[in-house]
């Protein structure tokens, strides 16, 4: 198998090399974005048991941060590291998915693949404003839809004053909106 070397993003980019290879770029709204996609799969009522995996899923690839700051001292863009590929996390679930599907284990199977479809909203997310490598390590497959320029002396201006970050505005406000809207009470006595 040939390994694809990305191209070094501290070597290109809209940004200063330290800061592309530094900003979490998506900068809130995985968490959300988390809970819309579990209450899209859960229907009419929350299950905890869709909600919870969508969630982390739609969280967990920024684990790497840890390694990026603690062990890797910030050498790559934290997207290169296998939790940042999709095909890593297709190979790890898509077993577990037909395990599941084929002993019946529905619950197992449902909560498996809301943690995937987390993933894939998560790298989706990423993929708006910085570099998502969707085909390593088979391939490149580089996908970055908006480059957000550096155009103020602080990196936050750049991304809060970017029309990108109205997405994130508008994934928090309808999740909060959901979240905190009354829920019609059961009605308990026919009329
Ligand atoms: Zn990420």
């Amino acid at each position: 198998m040939v390994m694809i070397r990305p191209r070094d993003l501290r070597a290109s980019g809209p940004l200063s090399p330290d800061l592309a290879a530094i900003l979490p770029v998506m900068l809130t709204a995985h968490l959300p974005a988390g809970y819309l996609l579990g209450r899209a799969l859960s229907g009419r009522r929350p299950r905890a048991e869709l909600l919870f995996p969508a969630i982390l899923g739609a969280v967990i690839p920024d684990i790497d941060m840890l390694f990026f700051h603690l062990v890797d001292q910030g050498s790559f863009h934290h997207h290169l590291y296998p939790a940042h590929w999709p095909l890593f996390w297709v190979g790890l679930c898509l077993p577990l998915i037909v395990s599941a599907s084929l002993a019946g284990w529905t619950l197992l199977r449902d909560a498996t693949l809301a943690f995937f479809l987390g993933i894939l909203v998560h790298l989706g997310l990423d993929s708006i404003a910085s570099p998502v490598y969707w085909l390593m390590p088979l391939a490149e497959g580089r996908v970055e839809l908006v480059e957000v320029p550096a155009r103020y002396r602080h990196w936050i201006f750049s991304f809060l004053l970017h029309w990108t970050f109205l997405l994130e505005i508008a994934i928090w406000l309808l999740a909060g909106w959901l979240f905190f809207r009354p829920r019609p009470r059961r009605r308990i006595f026919a009329t």
